[in-house]
């Protein structure tokens, strides 16, 4: 399919100006760009749920300047939307064979019937799920494979995913990217729509980068790179900084004493100071994260000990980190570290709640509001009002609602376990000068990660971790990812 010179508008934007596209049979295609870049309208364009204000869309050869969402689908187009468009309420059998039934226009329900178009429907995908299971008590995973499932029912020829990872875990991204894999090799196209660099790179064999409506670059993913990428997507040219500490404290701030989990890690040792980033890497099951876990009390350590200003102290809990002013921000901000559906408002000042609070335990309204605005003013969290709920905001501005959190409540030691993963771009960017910032101004950072840049970037030291243990410490202004890779390995 192609679509030529394509231009909508939409009250006060312009959404897409002049923008060309097109996508062969078996192709995966990906098509980036930041929020508000004009992904989706693209998508509704070639869907026909939009009519383009100019320019044309071909399928097969044949040309339509507009076409309905049911022409489409007869051409072989089917769109999975980020919120699928299943129905909670039904079974996933109803579900998957709903629009089969109703096309037939029967009136009386061969439940039979349903039971076979279903198996069928699942078993192309090898999806095993329970036929009888409300979709609505289904994971986010299981709702996408039966859209995925209802999209090949049709003779589908292309499949537009809408940002279909950002509520999946890696493991299951992994079993996204196995299933496209398939499609792609029964010359089904694929258009994928993100804008998390590691997966354009790993899944799509082309790429489309659009910025404020406007197409900026397409070609081969093979000759794309990192900073050409953020440059398309942004417009901005990243000059690589390299963290410097300034301010070191001669003492350390916070010490890790051969300290151990069983099963984890093991004779783990460091020093923190004031005004450093501490790197800490390795592969996934390396214990990096329950070293995490354990520093803020999730996962208490069985060994060894902690000191804080060179004093032994008990971290038992998250409470007990907290007391010492020491705080976390999670690998999984969705499901730990943010409340989505309250609003921004109360989750930066919920863990501050005690402080605001006046004498009767009645929540000081004025001060609140000072505290609100100032954190969203300092880290630059783009929001027109505070009191939108929390998910209403991009993965970047809510990583620095975690971040403004925990500021509010005057730290010495901020522990991060992959605070830039699923943020886009600019965002990262940003995050990352609100690290070296923080530093600056005296807490102890320690930095867990798995992306080699970042740490090289923005640590003075890093530790690598492998199978439980500090395998290298290693100066950043020193190393590099080769080397710190084959530690890793
Ligand atoms: P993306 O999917 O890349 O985040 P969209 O295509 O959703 O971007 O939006 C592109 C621009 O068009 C944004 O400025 C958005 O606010 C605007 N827009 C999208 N849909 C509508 C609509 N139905 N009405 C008004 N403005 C819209
Ligand atoms: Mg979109």
């Amino acid at each position: 399919m192609k679509a030529e010179g394509i231009y909508k508008s939409f009250v006060g934007v312009q959404a897409l100006k002049n923008v060309n596209f097109s996508i062969r049979s078996g192709e995966i295609h990906c098509l980036a760009g930041e929020n508000g870049s004009g992904k989706s309208t693209l998508i509704k364009i070639i869907s026909g749920v939009y009519t383009p204000d100019a320019g044309y869309i071909e399928f097969n050869g044949k040309q339509y300047t507009k076409i309905t969402p049911i022409e489409a689908i007869n051409n072989g187009i089917q769109v999975i939307y980020q919120d699928f468009s299943i129905f909670p309420n039904l079974t996933v059998m109803e579900n998957l064979a709903f629009n089969s039934e109703l096309a037939e226009g029967r009136k009386i329900v061969n439940w039979k019937r349903m039971r076979t178009i279903a198996e069928d429907a699942i078993t192309k995908i090898n999806f095993k799920v329970d036929l009888d299971a409300y979709v609505g008590n289904l994971s986010v995973a299981e709702k996408q494979m039966i859209a995925i499932s209802r999209a090949l029912m049709f003779n589908t020829k292309l499949i537009i995913m809408d940002e279909p990872t950002t509520a999946l875990t890696k493991k299951e991204v992994r079993n996204l990217f196995n299933i496209i894999l398939k499609l792609k090799e029964r010359g089904i196209a694929i258009l994928f729509v993100s804008h998390k660099l590691n997966e354009v790179f790993e899944i799509s064999e082309n790429f489309t980068i659009l910025r404020s409506g406007e197409l900026v670059a397409s070609g081969s993913t093979a000759e794309l790179n990192d900073k050409k990428f953020s440059y398309y997507m942004t417009g901005r040219e990243f000059n690589q900084r390299r963290f410097k500490p300034v301010n070191l404290s001669e003492k350390p701030i916070f010490e890790a004493n051969q300290i151990g989990l069983p099963g984890f890690f093991e004779d783990v040792s460091f020093s923190l100071h004031r005004g450093e980033i501490i790197g800490i890497t390795g592969l996934l099951d390396s214990g990096r994260t329950e070293l995490a876990l354990s520093m803020f009390g999730i996962k208490p350590i069985s060994h060894g000990s902690f000191s804080i200003n060179g004093k032994t102290v008990l971290i038992q809990s998250p409470r007990d980190a907290i007391k010492h002013n020491l705080g976390y921000v999670p690998e999984d901000r969705l499901t730990e570290g943010l409340f989505l559906p309250q609003s921004i408002a109360d989750n930066i000042v919920i863990s501050e709640i005690d402080r605001l609070a006046k004498k009767a335990g009645i929540v000081d309204q004025v001060k609140r509001k000072t505290e609100i605005d100032h954190w969203i003013k300092e880290l630059a969290i783009a929001t027109p009002d505070p009191n939108n709920a929390c998910q209403t905001l991009s993965g970047g501005n809510q990583q620095r609602i975690v971040l403004a959190k925990w500021l509010a409540c005057n730290l010495d030691i901020l522990v991060l376990n992959g605070p830039t993963v699923g943020v886009d771009i600019g965002s990262k960017h940003d995050i990352h000068g609100i690290l070296h910032e923080l530093a600056s101004k005296g807490l102890g950072l320690i930095l867990i990660s798995d992306d080699l840049p970042e740490v090289v970037e923005n640590c003075s030291k890093i530790l690598v971790m492998k199978a439980g243990r500090i395998v290298a410490e290693l100066k950043a202004e020193e190393t590099d990812e080769k080397t710190i890779l084959s530690y890793m390995l």
